[in-house]
């Protein structure tokens, strides 16, 4: 189970996360938890400041805050003493802004956190501690900031939880070097820490419990309508979060797809909701989802045409375009093609001069600024009939579409349109799949 930096922003939503640990003690929890909201930038800016005496003043503030939830809480306020003690000793230190010292800066916001959540479980009844992470197996690379765990951390990781009683808080985002110095897998990297292990411990499922019911449908600023997504195979997670919805970093739960283990999203707030659940096995999603089940969409998009007689030879152009992309650092998104022409969408214009000059090498080169992709995605969106149903509704609301894409997989279905047709494209095929 995972908490996030809003699940444990407070007194209030501590006190929720403990009584959520404790409905879950039958299933054997192992905890991980994020920094409370907003400590982890704080402590940066500490890190960074110049001056000495604000450095150890910014501390102060940090301290107070943490001490007004231990009091909230009626905790012991001695309780974080040892960790404050070390980070006034380092905010005494002279400035250094190398990634090692940073590193060793943030990892307090966990080490601050998890105490917290472990003396409030032992408060209502459940017997609990709090581990900074090394101390459970998580040994790292020496990538300071965007650390990697080693392969010999899994099994260290079931050895030492094996030996433990009660429920461990085990802080997330941070770790050990093999020679003992602390790092950090990267910002929000508390998620890839749960993934990390529950693969190791073959959990029956990592749950992330977060201030949203779980992957929507769509955006609900944009469409109020949208509803929560039962259920995602991890490809299906995957193209929402590269077409702009805001769920989980693909990366980060990659060890648990390849372990096997179920994915989890819910909310702290509505803890009887049934949430996300991401499925690592794509076969089945692909037999039991046969429609639409989720929208997403991409606006200030970037379509690229280029056009040549010489693409009926095939004599490598295609190749000869791609390393022009790949020349200026620009990625492809969308890309279709016809015997004479190809067309492509970016969403980085930095070099699009250049880019333009070096592509007009090939053929005849237009640009259109203004453009949005629209991404449809379900189990199978290949299935018959699905396509069809996507561009009538469409056409009845008078929406040109361009552009369109459907992967061999049949995860989803990508098109553009301009940026300003984008947001009623979306209402018109959310209300046409979703309601
Ligand atoms: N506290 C860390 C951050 O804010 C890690 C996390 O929250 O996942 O980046
Ligand atoms: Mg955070």
């Amino acid at each position: 189970m995972k908490f996030g930096g809003t699940s444990v922003g407070s007194a209030e939503r501590i006190r929720a996360v403990a009584k959520i640990i404790k409905a879950a003690l039958s299933r054997k929890p192992v905890v991980i938890v994020s920094a409370m909201a907003g400590v982890t930038n704080s402590i940066l800016e500490i890190a960074n400041e110049k001056s000495r005496s604000t450095r150890l003043e910014m501390v102060e503030a940090l301290e107070k805050a943490h001490r007004t939830v231990l009091s909230d809480l009626e905790l012991a306020p001695s309780l974080l003493d040892k960790e404050f003690k070390e980070l006034i000793v380092l905010a005494k230190k002279k400035l250094l802004l190398n990634a090692k010292r940073l590193d060793h800066f943030v990892s307090f916001g966990e080490r601050l956190s998890a105490p917290i959540v472990a003396e409030q479980l032992q408060k209502i009844g459940v017997q609990a501690k709090s581990f900074p992470s090394w101390e459970v197996g998580m040994i790292t690379n020496s990538n300071f900031s965007n650390a990697e765990p080693l392969p010999t951390s899994s099994a260290l990781i079931r050895k030492k939880i094996s030996f433990l009683a009660g429920v461990p808080v085990i802080t997330g985002f941070i770790g050990h070097t093999k020679t003992g110095d602390i790092i950090t897998l990267g910002r929000g990297g508390s998620d890839y820490s749960a993934a990390i292990f529950g693969a190791a411990l073959s959990a029956e499922a990592i749950q992330i419990w977060k201030e949203v019911d779980g992957i929507m449908t769509t955006d609900p600023r944009i469409i109020s309508e949208a509803k929560v997504v039962p259920e995602l195979a991890f490809e299906e997670a995957c193209e929402l979060a590269y077409f702009g919805a805001k769920v989980l970093h693909p990366k980060t739960i990659l060890p648990a797809m390849e372990k096997g283990v179920p994915v989890q999203v819910l909310n702290t707030f509505n803890p009887s909701g049934k949430g996300t659940t991401i499925v690592s096995s794509f076969a089945e999603r692909r037999n039991t989802s046969h429609t639409v089940e989720a929208l997403t969409f991409k606006k200030g998009v970037t379509a690229v045409h280029v056009r040549s007689p010489a693409f009926f030879d095939g004599t490598g152009l295609m190749a000869n375009i791609f390393e022009t992309f790949e020349k200026y650092g620009i990625s492809i998104d969308v890309i279709s093609t016809s015997v004479a022409s190809v067309s492509l969408t970016i969403d980085k214009i930095d070099h699009l001069d250049d880019l333009v000059r070096d592509l007009e090498k090939f053929g005849q080169v237009e640009v259109e600024r203004g453009k949005a992709i629209v991404c449809a995605v379900g189990g199978s969106v290949n299935a018959a009939g699905v396509a069809g149903r996507m561009f009538t509704v469409l056409g009845e609301n008078k929406i040109p579409v361009e552009m369109i894409s459907q992967a061999a997989f049949g995860i989803s279905i990508t098109f553009v349109v301009s940026e300003e047709d984008a947001v009623r494209a979306l209402q018109v095929l959310h209300k046409e799949y979703i309601g």
